[in-house]
């Protein structure tokens, strides 16, 4: 057989990819990396990119940190894998379990394990149907989401995010409820103030609760600011005003943190930035730097207890992944945990949030096409508009955002096109030399790509 020659056909040719424009990649090729030095990666032609996306929001302690990788190694030599059924564990398990309580909001809870944020949430979500049932409600099954949010890729998940690309698995699920998009700038109407767009939402909430009957719900989850919706905050006083609203009804509140946990939005979580306090959280992502893949529910005191009443009753809990709870993701993570809170990373976060939000919002400032910024701590995005007054988008077929990703790459800055928003959330490690390269090199981008399609 005839095998391609260079690293870009061999991945064209073996390898389906996946959450990429195709178009992009049949034109420019694929970028294959080999190895990163702090925030930036490398790739086969030894070109250097500074990853403003952390990889996947996840790598906050960018590409080579010593101590991480030597947790990984030193747990892969006492104990490289084992599993948490049948009433075994291992001792890495029970630290990690005990710590994540600990830094969790929660005075009291515990944790359960997957392998990434989707299975968090679909296990989030069995629980939910779980424990209803068992307490004599099996018809709170429905779950309430937000369009634009992204809760992850399995059947369940993908039915919790809102996105019109999971239409062609036939996704929603029947049963999975998408309220508006907490997005004032965008979805706000004309005369509308943001007090009163978040208490339209609230209404909606209500309405959809009185609507499809409280008994027929399961949970809300939420992201404090939505991420790959196109990082987008709540709007002033969204949780304050829906959090009510769940309890009066009994609907258990979810705190999908798989982006904001662990000092994205400059404090541990997106709940405390945010003043709000879940039935439970979602983890993933940033619990290992991106160095394992892990996922863990952390339940609050009340759904702990609840759900331990419930599988007493009947002995058992039927789930668990082969991989859950991982003694060297358990490791990794809680090396991550010590180095993200204790080694100057989360501080480093509230130290530059500011440059970071005063630099982007310059450009903003300069720009004709830049409408709207948003974001919080190490995490925000730039939304291109054809027209700033009317916040009118650009054509489609423009492709202005993975052009502006696309041409960004060639200068050496890895961002992410998100509809029409181009996002930047960099490692926690990112030093004021590194965060100025970024912004010089995203203003010429943006400056060439407005050139061309304005
Ligand atoms: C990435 C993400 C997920 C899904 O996590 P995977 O590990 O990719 O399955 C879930 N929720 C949020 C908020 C995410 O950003």
């Amino acid at each position: 057989m005839d095998r391609p020659q260079s690293w870009e056909a061999r991945a064209e040719e073996y390898s389906l990819y996946g959450f990429t424009d195709l178009p992009s990649v049949h034109r420019r090729g694929t970028v294959v990396l080999t190895h990163g030095e702090g925030p930036y990666v490398v790739d086969v032609n030894g070109r250097r990119y500074l990853d403003a996306n952390s990889g996947l929001w996840n790598m906050v302690a960018g590409f080579d940190h010593k101590g991480l990788a030597e947790a990984a190694k030193a747990q892969y030599d006492r104990f490289p894998g084992y599993h948490a059924f049948f009433g075994r564990m291992s001792d890495q398990t029970v630290m990690l379990s005990e710590k994540l309580v600990e830094i969790s909001p929660f005075a009291r809870g515990k944790v359960f394990y997957t392998n990434s944020g989707s299975e968090a949430n679909d296990t989030m979500v069995k629980m939910l149907w779980f424990l209803h049932a068992s307490e004599g409600d099996p018809a709170r099954r429905k779950i309430l989401t937000r369009w634009n949010a992204y809760h992850g890729v399995t059947a369940v998940s993908a039915s919790m995010t809102g996105k019109p690309y999971n239409e062609v698995f036939g996704l929603p699920l029947p049963g999975f409820i998408h309220l508006t998009c907490p997005h004032y700038w965008r979805h706000g109407e004309a005369g509308e103030s943001e007090e009163q767009f978040t208490a339209r939402l609230a209404r909606e909430l209500e309405e959809t609760i009185r609507r499809e009957g409280a008994d027929t719900i399961a949970g809300f989850f939420a992201e404090p600011v939505m991420g790959a919706g196109g990082v987008i905050p709540p709007s002033r006083g969204y949780f304050q005003a829906v959090l009510p609203i769940l309890r009066r009804h009994g609907i258990p509140m979810i705190s999908d943190e798989v982006i904001c946990g662990f000092g994205r939005t400059g404090q541990t979580w997106g709940c405390e930035t945010y003043d709000f306090m879940p039935d439970a959280i979602i983890s993933s992502k940033n619990l290992t730097a991106g160095l394992f893949p892990m996922g863990a529910v952390i339940l609050g005191p009340d759904l702990a207890d609840r759900l331990q009443a419930a599988i007493e009753e009947i002995e058992e809990f039927p789930h668990g992944f082969t991989a859950s709870g991982h003694p060297v993701g358990c490791a990794i993570a809680l090396k991550a945990i010590d180095v993200v809170m204790n080694e100057g990373l989360a501080d480093n976060v509230r130290r530059l949030a500011p440059r970071m939000e005063a630099g982007l919002r310059a450009i903003m400032e300069r720009s004709d096409h830049i409408g709207e910024l948003r974001g919080i701590g190490f995490m925000w995005a730039l939304e291109a508009v054809k027209d700033k007054p009317t916040k009118t988008p650009f054509d489609g077929s423009l492709s202005v955002s993975e052009r502006i990703a696309n041409t960004c790459t060639d200068l050496g800055l890895i961002c992410r096109p998100l509809g029409q928003s181009i996002v930047l959330c960099p490692p926690f490690i990112l030093t004021e030399a590194q965060m100025e390269e970024m912004l010089e090199k995203l203003e010429l981008a943006l400056n060439r790509v407005f050139a061309e399609v304005a």
